[in-house]
This record gives C-alpha cells, structure tokens and sequence, in this order.
C-alpha cells in the first residue's frame, strides 16, 4: 500500500484521486497525468469553484464517506 493523495470538496462531497505516492520520505507523489485525469481535475475545478476544497495526503478522513470520481468512465478519449 502506498499514499494516495485526493482532492475533495467538502460542499458537495465528492472526491477525485489525483495521485499516488509512497512511504518513502524522499520521493514525492506521482500525480496522474493522463489526458482524462487532466480533464477531470479541470473539470473538478470548474463544477467546484468557490467551494471549500482539500488536498492532502491519506485523506481517508473526512471524506471517506464521499463520492469518489470514476475518471475513466467519464473522462475517456485518452490518447495513450
Ligand atoms: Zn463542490
């Protein structure tokens, strides 16, 4: 298991996986940065401008119960 790093808005509860790390103190988080991650995190901002958002690391609390984001449903045309 690694760390996961989400963005989440806790006006609306809903929550977007952007990247993942590890337990390492030296290496820093590897952000997904695929064509339809790109969009959905574009996206994230837009629908969520103006409300309160959080970023962090293991973030399991307090937004476990929120919805999480299904990037490749949604956010398809990637070109890889
Ligand atoms: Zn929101």
């Amino acid at each position: 298991m690694s760390q996961t790093y989400s963005i989440a808005c806790k006006d609306c509860k809903k929550a977007l996986w952007i990247a993942q790390g590890s337990y390492s103190v030296k290496e820093r988080g590897h952000v997904y940065t695929t064509q339809a991650h790109s969009k959905a995190l574009f996206a994230f901002f837009i629908a969520h401008e103006k409300h309160h958002l959080i970023f962090g690391v293991n973030v399991e609390e307090p937004i476990i119960d929120y919805d999480e984001i299904e990037i490749d449903s949604k956010y398809s045309g990637d070109e890889q």
